[in-house]
């Protein structure tokens, strides 16, 4: 087998990547580990940039999304029992953020590369990446009960933090920056609809909370939880205890409880890897970078490095000059290290931490009341939370 570029991972970053390629007419194959039912019904992130919904719409596989996508104006913070809304709309000129499951950008996306003939290789075993130091790539696969090999001009490692490829890289070149936090989220897809119309993030002193949504009927809620906690420990009416606890508000606000149709433990953690490639393998999405989901990044993050790649990827195609390749790494960097800083900076602001003492908790309180009367404050986070601009 022989492509221009082997992909190997299909989440969000190979499979956006592959089709921003063929758009630019770059031919790529995709290698990926699981099955196509199982990448199209893990559950994952939900909160799309607007520049991710661009991005989407404007490259042909938005037309689902902009049918079934909720477009949020705002969000609301909560804390001392009360809400305040941050009208995001208004606050950055007319973005917004839209709700749409990943599962189903990867439903959309899968399907428009098989649309237009586009090769995807599931349930693809011991991948392993060769020869990205010389002029020969290749990448080696079981497939079929046979040993291939997809021999390309570059490897693009889009298979997430837990991937091959990354790893594969020589020690000694990739610096890793690390924070990981003395706390989990427990998040549970529920099958009633959302008590609220926005996102709602409430500070709570047993503990942080998330209502969130993925359509008008199903509910994603999620509860900070100790980092090594058992789900098990975990019934359904414990968890509808605590969520009632910690998103309690004044007023006539009810939280509506309904079956719990799946629940699991997230870490959260912050990763950087420097750089992002390493002689014709480039690492795009969770495979070079995480980040605590609470400022929903890593999608979004995922997408915007596969738009840099496909861009850079095309002036080399296209003029033979690789300065966008040997840029690719810089470039992305400056928006993932943005992302990083607001995503700690939201996790810090919102979750109670084991170490906090009195002052601590009284510091994060005038934090979140600052951000509720504070124009520019709001403004900050609004703009960020709707994605910065590209460039
Ligand atoms: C459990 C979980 C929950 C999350 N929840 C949220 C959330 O609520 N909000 C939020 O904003 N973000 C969330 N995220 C983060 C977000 O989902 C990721 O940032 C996003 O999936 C990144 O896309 P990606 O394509 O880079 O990686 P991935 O989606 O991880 O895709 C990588 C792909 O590579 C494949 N692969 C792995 N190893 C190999 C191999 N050796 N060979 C071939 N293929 C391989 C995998 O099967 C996978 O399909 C969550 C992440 C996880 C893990």
């Amino acid at each position: 087998m022989r492509t221009q570029i082997g992909i190997v991972g299909a989440g969000p970053a190979g499979l956006l990547l592959s089709h921003l390629l063929h758009l630019q007419g770059i031919e790529s194959v995709i290698i990926e580990a699981r099955s196509r039912k199982y990448i199209e019904e893990r559950i994952r992130a939900g909160v799309l940039e607007q520049g991710t919904v661009d991005m989407l719409v404007e490259s042909g596989v938005g037309e689902r999304l902009k049918r079934e996508g909720l477009v949020h104006h705002g969000i609301e913070l909560r804390f001392n029992r009360r809400g305040h809304r941050i009208n995001m709309y208004e606050l950055t000129g007319g973005k917004a953020i839209t709700i749409y499951a990943q599962h189903e950008v990867v439903k959309d996306l899968v399907s428009a590369r098989l649309a237009a003939g586009g090769q995807i290789v599931f349930e693809a075993g011991d991948v392993s990446v060769h020869g990205f130091d010389s002029s020969t790539p290749a990448i080696r696969f079981q497939s079929g009960g046979k040993t291939q090999e997809l021999a390309c001009d570059f490897i693009a490692g889009c298979d997430g933090f837990h991937g091959v490829c990354r790893p594969s890289i020589p020690v000694g070149v990739l610096t890793e920056f690390d924070r990981t936090y003395p706390f989990a989220w427990l998040g549970v897809l529920a099958q009633v609809p959302p008590s609220s119309n926005e996102l709602v993030y409430s500070y709570h002193e047993r503990g942080f909370a998330l209502l969130s949504m993925r359509t008008p009927e199903i509910g994603r809620l999620y509860i900070q939880v100790g980092p090594d906690e058992d789900i098990h420990n975990w019934p359904d009416d414990k968890i509808w205890r605590e969520l009632q606890a910690r998103l309690a508000a004044e007023g006539d606000w009810k939280l509506t409880e309904g079956p719990i149709l799946q629940k699991g433990i997230t870490p959260m953690r912050s990763f950087v890897v420097e750089p992002m490639q390493f002689g014709k393998l480039y690492l795009a999405g969770d495979a070079a970078h995480i980040v605590p989901a609470t400022g929903a990044k890593g999608l979004n993050l995922a997408a915007a490095d596969v738009r840099i790649l496909s861009q850079a990827f095309a002036e080399f195609y296209s003029s033979g000059k690789t300065q966008l390749l040997d840029q690719y790494s810089q470039t992305c960097l400056r928006r993932v290290w943005k992302a990083q800083r607001f995503s700690w900076w939201m996790t810090s602001m919102l979750h109670r931490f084991d170490t906090d003492s009195p002052f601590d908790q009284r510091r994060q309180v005038a934090e979140l009341d600052y951000l509720a009367g504070s124009r520019a404050a709001m403004t900050s986070l609004a703009e960020n939370y709707v994605g910065l601009p590209w460039d």
